[in-house]
């Protein structure tokens, strides 16, 4: 990895209310969202000197914060106006924003009734989170070793930082044997996502995703149903398990940070074209994201 470390930067970031240089945008050791996990955030792209679903984004983080049982002291107006201000601080018209809510070192302990809710907004360069070959070619999974969890076991609705400790694990493990991310399956077996994208699979040349009954409904995945539905391809959102995907023709993730991007093959059983229908897709979604009329209207 060579990139610079995210607390040595240059620029600004926004912090309860204000605009500090990034460099001082620090956190007590004893803030609870360190030992417990109390952390809800977000992920953003800006294209063309717009945030991409901007609202949609900050009720989420709203929502996430609600599911973690603290209310975010800022309404979304107020996030929205915030990111826009913060993504103007870097003088770029495309950014990754990165919102963050999450309990201080007000009380120590699993308890958290006195702690205070602190809110931080960063926004830096992030090119495409697979590399541009892998795109083109598609990218390479492995199975996780984790699985997503049963709704009565964690919030997993919620964007949560607690949440992506299976998935910081399932995606090292996949690293290590040489691909990009890890295919999670959920408590029951079936397909879930990835370690931070959804999935979609084309069978028949219709395309399947599955239903987010136990992880994130991503804006992306939703953004991009309409957009299929839109070229007249039916869109099927169901339970798959893992023996339909000897049928699947294309299989493609869908994420803010990870955006359209082709799946090439799933440890050494299954492989996958990138096909007309991801093709299409990608080509649409990068229309929407920039403002651009999508090409069949
Ligand atoms: N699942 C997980 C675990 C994620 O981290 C993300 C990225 N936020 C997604 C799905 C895709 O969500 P979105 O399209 O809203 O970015």
């Amino acid at each position: 990895m060579d990139e610079v470390p995210y607390d040595d930067r240059d620029g600004v970031i926004w912090l309860n209310g204000q605009v500090i240089p990034w460099r001082d945008a620090k956190l007590h050791v004893l803030s609870h969202a360190l030992h417990y996990a109390s952390s809800v955030f977000e992920g953003m792209r800006a294209y063309n000197g717009n945030i991409f679903e901007l609202t949609a984004h900050n009720e989420r983080l709203h929502n996430s914060a609600e599911m973690l049982g603290f209310q975010i002291p800022y309404s979304v107006a107020e996030l929205d106006s915030a990111c826009r201000e913060t993504f103007k601080t870097t003088g770029a018209t495309e950014a990754y924003i990165r919102p963050i809510a999450w309990r201080g070192p007000e009380q120590m302990g699993v308890s958290a009734q006195a702690c205070k809710i602190n809110v931080a907004i960063a926004a830096w360069q992030w090119p495409a989170y697979f590399t541009p070959e892998a795109r083109m070619k598609g990218i390479s999974l492995d199975w996780a070793p984790y699985r997503r969890p049963d709704p009565r076991t964690a919030p997993v609705h919620a964007k949560a930082a607690g949440l992506y400790m299976i998935c910081t694990l399932s995606k090292h493990a996949a690293e290590a044997n040489g691909s990009s991310d890890a295919l999670m399956l959920d408590w029951r077996g079936q397909l879930a996502e990835t370690t931070g994208a959804n999935l979609f699979l084309i069978i028949d040349g219709k395309i399947n995703t599955p239903t987010p009954d136990c992880f994130l409904d991503g804006i992306t995945r939703r953004s991009v149903i309409k957009l299929a539905q839109k070229r007249g391809y039916e869109v099927i959102e169901r339970a798959i398990f893992p023996e339909e995907l000897s049928k699947a023709t294309e299989m493609f993730v869908t994420g803010t940070a990870a955006e359209v991007t082709p799946i090439s093959n799933i440890a050494k059983e299954y492989y996958f074209e990138v096909g007309t229908i991801t093709k299409t897709l990608m080509s649409d979604y990068d229309d929407l994201v920039n403002g651009r009329s999508i090409a069949a209207e």
